[in-house]
């Protein structure tokens, strides 16, 4: 087992990554910039090095400040979490080139996955099902763009190769703006990531956002934890969470699910890992696989009982995975949500010092959050402040906990998305299960 890890994040996360690395015996060390020093894991780690002042450049992101904290901590392995440089290929491979070990895939399937024309190429061979496209970067060639628009289908979605955060797509509706729309997409992608490849895909018009947890060893064994439905979302952010997905094509569900599972066998895969898909019609469609471990990976936890976070630290020690898919059994239901510091009306941050918090309780309730009473979330970074997850033995009793809990909890001093959250609880479409990717921003009147 690793003897010493960086944590190489901050937040909820890095609590959780301390959690599990206590679990395992593994010695913490904590790496914050000035503007975290009174976060909960810092003052829980075993060590804390201060690795820069509080925009993330000059510290999450900076990569020389921490492999010096790795190396004047005598660390062996470094912990990315989610986010900041998580899926950054070039961090993985200084951190194995200065000697450590990153808690995540080889360097070259990053780099694999974070360009979404190799990765959706490297899926198609494994047999996992895309959404009709251009196969591959488009051409110059204008005859040859509009043939392919006119085979596929109006309306497309030009998509940028380097793109990510919900940056650089742009939806065409007819042939008149098709050849505009790419050149604009071009010189976005070269202005917002360095590479102004892009690539052509059907439009799905009301899908569902369901995604597909794996945990694969590198050593020839991969398993699948079920699927998330992901679908309540506000600018391509997630809101709620929940799993399994209801409400899926059962057959269509068990032929994505092992087709995951030969994909990561097929690309050496290690790690945890996340294959998400558009689903709409009983179809899958696989749109891109995030290389590390998601905000919502409780959900998953909760209905198969693997600890996610442990797996990644003994896949990283070199151990094979020692669960087999036929231990893997779904048991119950369960909900995630995000709460956020920000107006549950006007979306804006919400900064400042709690007060007052209140985590609720109770059977079936758990809560991953950093907060504490006097915490001040500074404005520098992500306004997640908790998540609040929910278990139950079927959907309903989940959904019923959720309630309960959000009523319970009590986050005084700032502003937070709880009022968002128990509108959500409340919907009947949502309570009913299945609603598409555009519900939320619907509902919102947005
Ligand atoms: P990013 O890496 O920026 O998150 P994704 O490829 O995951 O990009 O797409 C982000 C979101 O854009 C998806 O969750 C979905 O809402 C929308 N989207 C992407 N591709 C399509 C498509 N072919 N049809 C409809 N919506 C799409």
């Amino acid at each position: 087992m690793l003897d010493k890890v960086v944590i190489a994040n901050r937040g909820e996360i890095a609590l959780r990554i301390l959690r599990a690395c206590k679990e395992l015996d593994i010695k913490t060390v904590a790496i914050h910039s000035t503007a975290d020093r009174d976060l909960m894991h810092v003052r829980l780690a075993d060590e804390a090095v201060c690795i820069g002042p509080a925009p993330s450049p000059q510290s999450y992101l900076n990569v020389p400040s921490i492999i010096s904290a790795a190396e004047v901590t005598d660390a062996v392995g470094i912990h990315p979490g989610y986010g900041f440089l998580a899926e950054n290929a070039d961090f993985a491979e200084q951190v194995e080139r200065s000697g450590f070990t990153f808690i995540g895939p080889k360097a070259e399937t990053i780099r694999l996955m974070g360009d979404k024309v190799s990765a959706i190429e490297a899926m198609k061979k494994a047999g996992v099902p895309t959404v009709p496209g251009s196969d591959g970067a488009l051409s110059d060639d204008s005859d040859e763009i509009r043939a392919i628009a006119k085979r596929i289908g109006y309306p497309v979605i030009i998509k940028a190769a380097a793109g990510g955060g919900g940056r650089g797509m742009r939806v065409v509706h007819s042939e008149a703006s098709l050849i505009n729309s790419i050149h604009v997409t071009q010189s976005e992608a070269a202005a917002a990531f360095g590479d102004d490849t892009v690539y052509m895909e059907k439009f799905l018009e009301n899908p569902r956002h369901v995604e597909v947890q794996v945990l694969a060893d590198g050593q020839g064994n991969a398993i699948h934890l079920y699927d998330r439905d992901c679908s309540m979302q506000r600018r391509h952010q997630k809101v709620v969470e929940e799993a399994p997905a209801p409400h899926l094509d059962q057959d269509a569900r068990a032929q994505v699910l092992q087709a995951c599972v030969d994909a990561c066998i097929e690309i050496g895969y290690r790690g945890a890992g996340t294959f998400e898909f558009l689903y709409e019609n009983g179809g899958f469609y696989f749109i891109e696989m995030n290389t590390r471990v998601q905000v919502e990976h409780p959900v998953t936890e909760m209905i198969t009982g693997v600890d996610i976070v442990k797996e990644q630290l003994r896949i990283a020690s070199g151990l094979p995975l020692s669960l087999k898919q036929e231990d893997i059994k779904v048991q119950g239901h369960s909900f995630e949500c995000r709460i956020n510091a920000e107006d549950p009306k006007t979306f804006l941050p919400s900064p400042g010092t709690i007060k007052h918090f209140h985590a609720p309780g109770g059977n079936g309730i758990r809560v991953d959050s950093h907060l504490y009473n006097g915490y001040t979330v500074p404005p520098h970074y992500d306004s997640l402040i908790a998540k609040l997850i929910s278990y139950g033995e079927d959907r309903e009793i989940a959904m019923r906990r959720m309630n309960i809990a959000l009523d319970e909890m009590l986050v005084d001093g700032i502003r937070s998305n709880i009022p968002l959250q128990q509108d959500i609880m409340n919907d009947a479409k949502f309570q009913e299960g299945g609603v598409n990717i555009h519900y939320l921003e619907k509902k919102l009147g947005l």
